[in-house]
């Protein structure tokens, strides 16, 4: 039954997403790709990254953007 603790603390570590207008904790995720892909500006041969937006399913406010591929746009 000391099992149970270690999964406890580890679900709290990983908390839901939470929208802050409506406190609803149903957050779908949407993707942006195509012509509103992402691309880093110093590197002109990269096929960019699409953008995921995390978006509140009850009132639809966007929590934040980010890109699938974050290591795409390390400078150098
Ligand atoms: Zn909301």
């Amino acid at each position: 039954m000391s099992d149970h603790r270690i999964f406890d603390k580890g679900a709290n570590e990983m908390k839901k997403s939470k929208c802050p207008k409506c406190s609803s904790t149903d957050i779908g995720k949407g993707k942006l790709s195509g012509y509103a892909s992402m691309v880093p500006v110093n590197k002109v041969f990269s096929m960019g990254s699409p953008i995921i937006a995390e978006i509140c399913t009850n009132c639809g406010y966007i929590l934040g953007l980010k890109v699938s591929s974050p290591e795409k746009f390390k400078v150098d």
